[in-house]
């Protein structure tokens, strides 16, 4: 079992206060953190990225106890106008895997509490062309917590059935652009739409997609492997045996 938490945050997220070694001291593997990278960020009405060099010599730093079993992840933050500043930032910088995710629109964050009280059928249709825009302009290696625009909205899969047309759209091109669809823990155990992912995923696989990852997207340790042997499961019962890890930026399969 090679598999690690491929969504993982420290305190170089701006919402995490999490440290590296409690992951190192709880995992004997590899250990990778998805450091958020927002830029015009609703939540916090700055520009939130992670200090590169801080990170890395972090990263180096640790090497020097725990082995050669840290990588360099981040997790991006799509925001259309944005684009040109994201690209130039990420220009100059290497990872070892680069998620891919929408937070927001601009106004505000898809997880602020009052969207609980907005129109589903406005909001996801918008938030679903905000994905799709991202997949087409940002290269990365993994799509992250598809579903992280509804979350709030406690939607049944025929109440997501209902978007398939536009899922289809978007899984397509995830899957033109090679990237890992990512089961994430948070979205189906803390926001209870595994029934989503479980729907999602059969999604993905018929129309041709095979490239599986999971992450706990965890802020802290108590959430670091959340329920993995349970997606392991629920993956195993799908016919997946392999996911695909990233080392700078190059995929490799490993069986669970
Ligand atoms: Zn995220
Ligand atoms: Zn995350």
């Amino acid at each position: 079992m090679n598999y690690y938490d491929q969504h993982l945050h420290t305190h170089f997220s701006y919402d995490s206060e999490a440290d590296f070694v409690p992951y190192l001291e709880a995992f004997d593997g590899m250990v990778v953190t998805t450091e958020h990278f927002d830029l015009a960020n609703p939540v916090t009405h700055q520009d939130d990225a992670p200090d590169y060099q801080a990170y890395s010599q972090t990263i180096d730093e640790l090497k020097k106890t725990y082995g050669n079993r840290i990588l360099k992840g981040i997790e991006i933050g799509y925001i259309a106008s944005e684009k040109e500043r994201i690209l130039a930032y990420l220009a100059d910088k290497t990872y070892d895997i680069k998620l891919l995710s929408v937070h927001h629109n601009g106004q505000f964050d898809y997880l602020d509490d009052f969207v609980a009280d907005m129109n589903p059928q406005e909001i996801i249709p918008a938030y679903l062309s905000q994905l799709e825009e991202a997949v087409a302009t940002i290269p990365a290696n993994v799509f992250a917590h598809f579903d992280y625009g509804f979350r709030l909205f406690n939607l049944s899969v025929s109440d997501l059935q209902t978007f398939e047309p536009h899922l289809t759209r978007l899984f397509q091109a995830v899957i033109a652009h090679d990237l890992a669809f990512e089961v994430n823990a948070k979205s189906a155990y803390l926001y209870n739409n595994l029934a989503l992912y479980d729907y999602a995923i059969d999604l993905y696989q018929a129309l041709g997609g095979t490239l599986f990852t999971i992450g706990s997207d965890g802020h802290k340790l108590a959430h670091f492997r959340l329920h993995f042997d349970d997606l392991f499961d629920l993956l195993h019962q799908k016919g997946i045996t392999e996911l695909v890890t990233y080392q700078n930026g190059k995929p490799t399969m490993v069986k669970f």
